[in-house]
């Protein structure tokens, strides 16, 4: 099996530096199934290819899995098409003998890395399960040109029609890195198969290889069910996951979006917010602060020139809006002991998260109305049950407030991206019940100018855990 990469980028040769191999030499890597080798079969600073060429042992393979599938052919252990077409072996193998390319990393040309390039890849033979329609219904949506090269299933009977292999070549300017990453995930699914048990921490690949694109692919339901194995409980909380990353930056959401913002931002509403967070993190005297759900970043950019908060991290689901908070922070700009002081993730409020440990307080604000309200006692669990943190300030909309907002139709919410909005009573009744079941106090505040009737526009519940403050 064969895979070949190409660059008319000058100089071609250049490729050698993104992918960590010198086109002058031939390297071998030993892989648990066989060998890949790498080689360049052409090299001049017009066109440069890099060949990874995989030779899979299959008795090696069939000792090298955990679990073998029970088949009615016995010897299908040994005889079958593994060696010769690119399957979820070829994934692993990028990992391994590409994987600083994989991740973008290029430590003597990092502005190469970063920058589209002209690439050419082909794959001989990539085997799809959904034939050649499947090809052009993954690969055309992320911006590449097709050529397949059909094969038939047996060239002495050709009433047999064609083969489910192709040999594909796929044209495009991209970044290498995402290049590499579609193949990656894109080579299972066509597959429909894997060499090896796929378990919970497979999601975490999917999503971490699939950042920035797969949320927004129209196959997104086919690619993520084939990915896991067809395993129904990871599917649907992957999808969930990327249901969530998608949702906010979905066109229709972001002008609605903006029409929110722009009617807090002339209420100010948003500062008062953060504001009245902050206040109470002063109070606290906490100095580790998790912002959970930080979206563009708006509280962390006020923690950090603050000498009391000596840790800062910031969590949210969504790529896309960290890379804005990234942007609006002006990271790289940042003067040392700020910079350091902040950590960027990506992560969801949906799953226990050791990253979460030892900060002395978390902040929620308006996030959990954009969650399904199913899921909250999942959040509740993650949060106070597991990072236990001695402060938990939590904000989210008063529905009653709603009539009483400048343009909004009676019984809309405030954003098409929440699940709810609840009344005071509602809320109240919400927080009782978690702060009694973990243990923490309760206070109840306003934030925003007060209605009498209807009361603030925001509400605010800040949670003490009890027998340790903050
Ligand atoms: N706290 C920010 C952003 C609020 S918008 C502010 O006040 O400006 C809600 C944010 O919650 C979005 O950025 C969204 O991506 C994030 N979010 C939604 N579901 C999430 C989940 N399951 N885990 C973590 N973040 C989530």
């Amino acid at each position: 099996m064969i895979f070949t990469l190409s660059t008319t980028h000058t100089p071609a040769t250049d490729l050698g530096f993104l992918l960590y191999k010198h086109p002058d030499r031939l390297q071998t890597f030993q892989l648990r199934f066989g060998q890949a080798h790498v080689y360049y079969p052409l090299a001049t600073p017009e066109k440069c290819t890099a060949a990874l060429l995989l030779d899979i042992d299959p008795i090696q393979l069939f000792r090298s899995q955990k679990v073998s599938g029970n088949s009615s052919f016995a010897l299908r252990q040994y005889v079958n098409d593994r060696p010769y077409v690119a399957s979820s072996l070829l994934s692993v193998a990028i990992a391994q003998v590409y994987g600083s390319a994989l991740s973008g990393v290029c430590k003597s040309k990092p502005e190469l890395a970063a920058r589209e390039l002209p690439f050419e890849a082909s794959l001989s033979v990539l085997p799809s399960r959904g034939g050649e329609d499947l090809l052009h219904h993954l690969f055309e949506p992320l911006g590449y040109d097709l050529k397949i090269h059909t094969y038939p299933l047996d060239a002495r009977f050709p009433e047999w029609g064609p083969s489910e292999a192709f040999t594909v070549e796929l044209r495009s300017h991209k970044r290498l890195q995402d290049l590499l990453a579609h193949l990656y995930v894109l080579i299972p699914v066509l597959d429909d198969d894997k060499h090896y048990y796929v378990g919970e921490d497979e999601i975490d690949k999917l999503l971490a290889r699939g950042e920035g694109w797969l949320a927004s692919h129209p196959a997104r339901q086919l690619i993520v069910e084939r990915y896991l194995r067809h395993r129904r409980k990871l599917t649907a909380s992957a999808l969930s996951q990327l249901r969530e990353e998608d949702a906010p930056d979905e066109a229709g959401d972001e002008q609605s979006g903006r029409k929110e913002e722009s009617i807090e931002k002339s209420t100010g509403l948003h500062q008062q917010r953060l504001d009245a967070v902050v206040d109470r993190l002063h109070a606290s005297g906490a100095r580790r602060v998790a912002d959970l759900g930080c979206g563009e970043g708006r509280l962390i950019g006020l923690l950090l020139p603050d000498g009391q908060f000596t840790q800062v991290l910031g969590m949210d689901v969504s790529a896309r809006s960290l890379s804005e908070a990234a942007y609006r922070l002006q990271l790289d700009r940042l003067p040392g002991a700020q910079r350091r002081k902040l950590t960027l993730i990506q992560g969801s409020l949906l799953y226990r998260d050791r990253r979460l440990a030892g900060y002395e307080a978390v902040t929620l604000v308006e996030v959990i109305e954009h969650l399904d309200p199913a899921r909250l006692e999942v959040v509740e669990r993650v949060v106070f049950g597991q990072a236990q943190p001695g402060l938990v300030i939590l904000t989210t909309p008063n529905r009653e407030y709603n009539r009483l907002w400048p343009g909004l139709p009676a019984g809309e919410l405030r954003h098409p991206d929440h699940h709810f909005e609840w009344t005071r009573a509602e809320f109240q009744s919400w927080a009782e019940g978690v702060a009694g079941a973990y243990g923490y106090g309760l206070a109840i505040l306003p934030v925003g100018s007060l209605d009498p009737q209807a009361g603030p526009p925001t509400q605010m519940a800040v949670f003490t855990r009890e027998g340790r403050g903050a």
